[in-house]
């Protein structure tokens, strides 16, 4: 699953990539309004979703595709906290209390590939992928 089942259609998403990078201010300010675009055409994508796309499609934003690094774990979780849906983000609470926990950060990558519906990470076909066998919700 993984990178193909979040469907985002390369093309579309370089199409949206020209039509907003003249007007964001950063690489995140960009994908928070590609993710909006789409959202509003009722497809619910997060930014981080956005900017894994933009990534693995290897399109040129014009941007550092490195996201700022925060400099500790509360910066991390407010950055996190802004992506992940309200009922997700106990895990994200319990990731900032427990910051070595690799189960709950495979759960919310696992969660955010999968557009946070649980069965997709279940039924994750993705098998050449890392954190298939650890994945959550087997
Ligand atoms: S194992 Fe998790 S991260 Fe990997 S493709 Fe499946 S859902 Fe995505």
């Amino acid at each position: 699953m993984g990178k193909t089942k979040v469907n985002i259609d390369q093309s579309e998403l370089l199409n949206k990539v020209n039509k907003y990078k003249n007007v964001s201010k950063n690489i995140s300010n960009l994908c928070k309004l590609i993710a909006k675009d789409y959202n509003d055409n009722g497809t619910t994508y997060s930014w981080s979703t956005i900017y894994n796309r933009i990534s693995v499609y290897g399109i040129d934003t014009g941007f550092d595709m490195r996201v700022k690094k925060t400099a500790n774990i509360t910066a991390f979780t407010q950055l996190l906290l802004k992506s992940v849906p309200v009922e997700y983000r106990k895990y994200v609470i319990q990731l900032r209390d427990n910051p070595s926990s690799r189960r709950l950060a495979i759960k919310l990558k696992c969660l955010d590939c999968s557009n946070y519906q649980q069965g997709e990470v279940r039924g994750c076909q993705c098998f050449d992928c890392p954190l298939y066998i650890f994945r959550p919700y087997k």
